[in-house]
């Protein structure tokens, strides 16, 4: 199929658009002989490549097929998804993380009810209004669902790009991001977009990885700036630091005769609308004797003194932004003292905690009790 030679490493237009239908051919090739064999592929049904999607937002594929079963087990179509209770959807999404998926799906679903008479949307611009449905899902699920000419792009083809073609452009800037859009769309293959757009999502997961890519055995390798100049390892320029924010949370684990106490997150905060134990959150460290001190401890438990603590778990949970420097406390009460916590916290009996979607946090302390 190739019968000529292009000088690697050029920015010429001309030869750009030579290499961009070669680079095309050849990753359609690849893809066809390499590329994943993963359930959602297996339809055409836009709600279950949503789905699929949006699982895969901020989940490897391996962890995301499981919960992919699961989903569509539970929720097999649209309106399952849409008359269910949030918190059924938040327990099912439990420890897959970035909860604001879930609901959104579970608001989406609704919508769709609503201002589409329940049928998927199969249109680009009428699926970019769903909730958490942004430029690169909404092209995916066109491409894939309805055939439409959308080129997806994310991290991956930013750092497929920008090595190909050398783009030396910070990936987060707005010029970066202009050239890589402009290129990805060059590259797109109009006759079959939905699998020009898989083989990229593969391509990108398989071959050209974020580190150690597998640059010997690449069918690009020809059309490669960044290997013909052997500066793989310097692209993409990514030069946004993000900073760390660290938390302290205390966990109270209450017990009384068989029962526990669960409060709701709310706020726009990490993990809004999951459940959790009592907790305090302090600006540093501390440690039982200073949470003692605190005017929630007194709120909580209101002067009553006879209880026995418990230091159960100190672990740090890291979460893409945030690092959570947390211990849980399991404290028991005996059964005759009255026990009256503020109205936001409240008792349930301790078999039906499984029954509430918590974070993975509380999730890891609860497979150590
Ligand atoms: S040669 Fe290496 S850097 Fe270039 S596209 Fe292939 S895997 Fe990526």
């Amino acid at each position: 199929m190739i019968s000529f030679v292009i000088k690697k490493g050029t920015n010429s237009n001309e030869m750009r658009e030579n290499n961009s239908s070669l680079i095309t051919a050849n990753l359609l090739d690849w893809y066809k002989k390499e590329g994943r064999d993963l359930p959602w592929r297996e339809t055409s049904d836009p709600y279950k490549i949503w789905i699929s999607e949006i699982i895969l937002q901020q989940t490897r594929v391996a962890q995301g097929r499981e919960y992919y079963f699961r989903f569509i087990e539970k929720f097999p179509d649209l309106e399952s998804l849409a008359m269910a209770e949030e918190d059924e959807v938040l327990k099912l999404w439990q420890g897959l993380g970035y909860y604001t998926r879930a609901r959104n799906l579970h608001a989406a679903a609704k919508a769709v009810m609503d201002r589409f008479n329940g049928i998927f949307p199969s249109t680009y611009s009428d699926i970019i209004t769903l909730r958490g449905v942004g430029e690169y899902t909404a092209a995916a699920i066109a491409s894939i669902a309805f055939n439409e000419p959308h080129a997806v792009v994310d991290g991956n083809v930013f750092r497929v790009i920008s090595r190909l073609f050398g783009i030396t452009l910070s990936i987060h800037s707005s010029e970066g991001k202009k050239t890589i859009k402009k290129i990805a769309r060059s590259l797109l293959y109009t006759e079959e977009p939905g699998i020009y757009n898989q083989a990229v999502m593969d391509f990108g997961a398989l071959i050209c990885t974020p580190t150690q890519p597998k640059c010997v055995e690449c069918v690009l390798q020809d059309w490669c700036t960044a290997f013909a100049e052997n500066r793989v390892g310097e692209l993409p320029i990514n030069d946004r630091k993000i900073a760390l924010r660290n938390r302290y949370f205390h966990y109270f684990h209450i017990l009384q005769n068989n029962s526990t106490f669960l409060q709701k997150r709310n706020g726009s905060d990490i993990w809004k609308n999951l459940f959790e134990f009592p907790l305090i959150e302090t600006p540093l460290p501390n440690d039982f004797s200073q949470l003692v001190k605190t005017d929630f401890f007194g709120e909580l438990f209101g002067g009553i003194t006879l209880f026995s603590v418990d230091h159960k778990l100190a672990i740090k949970h890291r979460l893409t932004h945030q690092l959570i420097h947390t211990h849980f406390y399991q404290m028991i009460i005996p059964e005759e003292i009255p026990f009256n916590p503020p109205k936001n916290i409240f008792k349930i009996e301790n078999e039906m905690l499984s029954d509430y979607p918590v974070s993975r946090l509380t999730h890891k302390y609860l497979e150590t009790i």
